[in-house]
């Protein structure tokens, strides 16, 4: 359940944050905690119930060196009040097609491999109430992740609903699922609204990238860019962060493997860092309201995905509406079953991936 403390100290009388409150700032890592753990290391650890039914769970060791404050939505690990989001306004709503993939890249944050069945498909038919409550809203954008959205079945449908309506962007793995409905794609392409793309091209270096995604991925998704570009969507880029880079310098790489490909026009980029696969915690250094205070108005805080939009989720069970598209392998970002509920919640920054939103200003949105 989603606890929402009130603005004058919430349930336990802490001082909460007030919008427009500015102090001076120190930086990242002064102000929040100390990395608490290294990787993400996990133990099986063995339970036994009164029936003799034996259970084991996977427990992070970060968990047990430093176990949660008892209420960890409020609190931090060091009991400190935690940084929080309080959203403004649906700007975009992302759906989650589900976890399948035709892919299994190890590094994945949502965990997808072919068949896999955490989060199921998504259908036009539970989509359709979302869509219309988005738009009465005032949603700009409908975007949408999986797993790889080309490889569920109603994909093409959803895409061809939802463009009626608002600009709709895709993420995907570029890869041959995706030229492989051609035929139904451009049909779209005299729908009210545009869509576009963004694909994912880890390094200027298709050996380095296929390591991770399966031999001759990163020539399907050149192809598929091209048949993209030549056909006259938009596309973009996403593209692995690494520490120390040069962004320009990498950037620039991939411009010289586009030209080779035939591809001459300048692309925009998104670059991500690590975000570690679903269920796990890295031990990042947890965002506390004092954080928070780096950000310390509606605009600066706008980068928060968290701020202005939502994700749903087909959990198996109907459908949920979620904070943001990092979050949703933690129920306690469940925030209502509509989209009107959720708006209504306030997002506590407990999540290991909002240090990310923290830092890099991590955002999944098309770039402006
Ligand atoms: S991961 Fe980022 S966008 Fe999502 S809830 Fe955390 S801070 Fe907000």
């Amino acid at each position: 359940m989603i606890k929402t403390p009130d603005e004058s100290g919430g349930d336990k009388g802490v001082p909460f944050y007030a919008p427009g409150h500015v102090k001076d700032h120190p930086d990242i890592g002064q102000h929040c905690e100390a990395k608490t753990g290294g990787i993400n290391i996990t133990v099986s650890i063995t339970t036994t119930d009164s029936d003799n039914t034996k259970t084991s769970d996977l427990i992070p060791v970060i968990t047990l060196i430093s176990p949660r404050h008892q209420d960890s939505w409020i609190f931090t690990r060091k009991g400190d009040a935690r940084g929080y989001i309080d959203s403004e306004r649906l700007d975009e709503l992302w759906i989650h097609t589900g976890t399948a993939c035709n892919l299994a890249c190890p590094f994945c944050l949502e965990g997808s491999k072919p068949g896999d069945t955490r989060l199921p498909a998504m259908s036009l038919d539970m989509l359709k109430p979302f869509i219309h409550e988005a738009v009465d809203m005032g949603v700009k954008q409908f975007s949408f992740t999986g797993g790889e959205p080309f490889v569920v079945r109603d994909f093409a449908n959803i895409l061809d609903y939802a463009s009626q309506f608002r600009p709709c962007f895709v993420l995907t793995n570029g890869t041959r699922v995706l030229t492989q409905r051609a035929h139904q794609l451009l049909p779209l392409k005299s729908n009210p609204f545009p869509i576009s793309f963004r694909i994912s091209l880890d390094y200027p270096d298709a050996a380095r990238h296929d390591i991770g995604r399966g031999e001759g991925s990163f020539k399907e998704s050149l192809d598929s860019l091209k048949w993209l570009l030549d056909n006259g969507f938009k596309v973009s880029i996403a593209r692995q962060m690494e520490l120390q880079e040069d962004s320009i310098a990498v950037e620039r790489a991939y411009h010289d493997i586009f030209v080779q490909h035939g591809i001459t026009q300048e692309l925009p980029f998104t670059a991500f860092p690590d975000f570690g696969t679903p269920g796990t915690d890295d031990g990042s250094p947890e965002v506390t309201t004092a954080c928070m205070e780096k950000y310390p108005t509606q605009q600066s805080r706008s980068h928060f995905m968290c701020t202005y939009t939502r994700m749903l989720v087909n959990t198996g069970k109907g459908v949920r509406v979620y904070a943001c598209t990092l979050v949703d392998d933690d129920p306690d970002y469940d925030l209502g079953a509509t989209l009107a509920e959720s708006m209504q919640a306030r997002i506590m920054l407990r999540h290991h991936r909002c240090f990310s939103c923290y830092k890099f200003g991590a955002s999944c949105s098309a770039p402006a």
